[in-house]
């Protein structure tokens, strides 16, 4: 919710018997009524237990002596009709002041003399059910807490600005669950079990620091805050699994600008930000390039250099560029395959700068079905994504970068010639971060709505009848896929799947993975080496592990591919490389 006016969770779950629910709620909305409150209401109303969620301000004083009125006036309601107060979760420190009220003087000593017999030092769970502190002690804010606006280069105004970004967190915890839960978020909880290693640990003491010190970071609260972020893998999962859309991501690049503008950018940081130039130089003479980062002598001075990990293989370019490859091979391929009497539209091709200079294969490969399907592929001049400054936290060159790819495609893409991208995290920025970080909202809102990942467009494709399984060989093949975390957060991982099942031959499984551990440069650092592992290895590495080696593993991300590779030996391709096997009648 916008503005500092919450659903408060301090009523949520009283619960009476299902029948006597609506008359109830009734008697609920009258108090809040009177005090002209609005409320959440949601879930487990078969249980008798709708929760209950009034909006308050508890920055403000007179929302905080609210708050414990609406609480008594609840418990009143609640004992008329012999419910619990808590029907579902504890009484914690909010509802242990109504114990009494609840059960009676008589039970509620009973209480203390058992709490006084086996914790006489009150060790366990101090201040909660007996010597409890009245409800309003250690909110998050006192009223007399000034009000704090910082300048960010992300537009944060969806939430209000980057504190209120933050308080979002309701700290329900649902960024806690183990990897037995199947959900997405937060890999460096599931792996490591740590509270600190949690989107709820971030969002805080980033709301902490906001709060106490305002923008005057010192390096030392930067150091604080920084080993709880350094961690994070940016792999966005909390921004779509959290019940209250918590970005971490988003906030992880802003801290570190704010910090590069206070300390400088550390050289490992500007360097790995920077990857595309460095390529630029290297895909001039491929071959030296790849020696210098294969070699272990060579390899060991890179990788002490960037910070990463000896065990870690540096990724090689391919002996030209897709720019380069395009303009030099493209028209012909086209001359010679393009369906003419056949042809299905337009489309914008975006080269990214992991498929320009590392995935070129994969690239051709897209361009090639694309063109053998119908599609007229136009390659606009654009930059590259500007990922990796993102992934680094250089915000400010990536607003320039995305400000200038609007500009050089807002007129060229739209619907009927969307643009589409190989990279799920370079093409995604389009709908991500270009959108919060444009000077020209209306361009970016508008680009963002016509760009693609590869899949999500053949998908598209496939639904309106335009590809269809005659286009396709029947060969019988077995695929696991493992899609890209940023598939999972912005798009729907299911369009990959589904796209891979058209031909009549595939039989396709998802891994129910998360993150694979790699996300960028992350799982190359040193320090993070043994965590991303431990990552792959909650799910990912083992399902690809008890596969037959005949199974083609189908994975969309450069980094997971990486990972794959290094984590179970195994080759993942990309989607499109299994489709362009698959075409009939290919010769290519
Ligand atoms: S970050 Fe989201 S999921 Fe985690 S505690 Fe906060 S609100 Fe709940
Ligand atoms: S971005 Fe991923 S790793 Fe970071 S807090 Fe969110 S879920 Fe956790």
């Amino acid at each position: 919710m916008k503005g500092d006016a919450k659903p408060i969770g301090f009523i949520e779950d009283t619960a009476v018997v299902p029948e006597k629910l609506g008359t109830y709620i009734k008697e609920v909305e009258t108090v809040l009524n009177k005090k002209q409150l609005s409320c959440i209401y949601y879930a487990h109303i078969g249980a008798g237990e709708l929760h209950l969620r009034p909006i308050l301000n508890l920055k403000e004083a007179k929302d905080v002596a609210l708050m414990k009125e609406v609480a008594l006036d609840i418990a009143r309601i609640v004992k008329k009709y012999k419910g619990s107060l808590s029907g579902e979760h504890g009484d914690g420190r909010l509802r242990s002041e109504f114990i009494p009220l609840m059960l009676g003087d008589k039970l509620y000593t009973i209480f203390k003399e058992i709490k006084q017999v086996w914790d006489k030092e009150n060790l366990f769970n101090p201040h909660k059910i007996v010597n409890f502190l009245p409800m309003e002690t250690g909110l998050r804010y006192m009223p007399w807490q000034p009000d704090i606006t910082i300048k960010t280069i992300f537009d944060f105004s969806e939430s209000g600005d980057i504190l209120r970004a933050a308080e979002r967190c309701n700290g329900s915890g649902d960024c806690r669950r183990f990897p037995e839960a199947g959900s997405v978020m937060c890999p460096s909880f599931k792996a490591t079990g740590r509270e600190d290693f949690s989107t709820r640990a971030r969002a805080n003491i980033v709301r902490e620091y906001l709060t106490k010190e305002k923008d005057n970071l010192t390096k030392g609260t930067f150091h604080q805050i920084w080993q709880m972020y350094a961690s994070c893998l940016s792999c966005k999962a909390c921004k779509s699994e959290c019940p209250s859309t918590v970005d971490i991501t988003k906030i992880k690049s802003e801290l570190l600008q704010i910090s590069y503008d206070k300390f400088g950018i550390p050289l490992k940081n500007r360097l790995i930000a920077n990857i595309e130039r460095v390529n630029h130089l290297g895909i001039l003479m491929p071959g030296f390039y790849n020696f210098f980062v294969s070699n272990s002598v060579t390899s060991y001075f890179i990788k002490k250099l960037l910070g990463f990990a000896s065990q870690r293989q540096l990724p090689k370019l391919y002996k030209i560029s897709l720019r380069k490859w395009v303009k030099k091979y493209y028209r012909n391929f086209f001359l010679s395959n393009f369906p003419k009497n056949s042809a299905l539209g337009d489309i914008q091709f975006f080269i990214d700068e992991f498929t320009n200079y590392y995935d070129v294969k994969i690239g051709i490969a897209a361009i090639k079905l694309l063109t053998i399907l119908g599609y007229k592929i136009n390659f606009p001049f654009h930059h590259f994504s500007g990922r990796t400054y993102l992934s680094k936290g250089l915000v400010r060159m990536a607003k320039t970068i995305a400000n200038e790819n609007i500009t050089l495609l807002k007129d060229k893409v739209n619907a009927n010639s969307p643009l589409i991208g190989i990279e799920p995290s370079a093409i995604l920025t389009f709908r991500d971060e270009y959108v919060d970080l444009a000077n020209d909202k209306q361009a970016a809102n508008k680009l963002a709505k016509n760009v693609f990942t590869i899949e999500e467009f053949l998908y598209n494709e496939m639904k309106r009848g335009h590809i269809t399984k005659a286009k396709f060989s029947s060969k019988q093949i077995k695929i696991l896929v493992h899609t890209h975390c940023y598939q999972k957060a912005l798009s729907n991982p299911q369009k990959t799947i589904e796209l891979l099942r058209l031909p009549a031959g595939t039989e396709v499984a998802e891994i129910k993975s998360g993150c694979c551990g790699m996300a960028g440069s992350f799982g190359f650092e040193q320090k993070n080496y043994d965590l991303s592992m431990k990552i792959g290895n909650l799910n990912l590495f083992p399902a690809i592990n008890q596969s037959t080696q005949k199974t083609v593993i189908a994975a969309p991300g450069t980094s997971c591919r990486h990972q794959i590779k290094e984590g179970t030996d195994r080759q993942a391709l990309h989607p499109v490389e299994i489709l362009l096997k698959l075409i009939k009648n290919n010769n290519y």
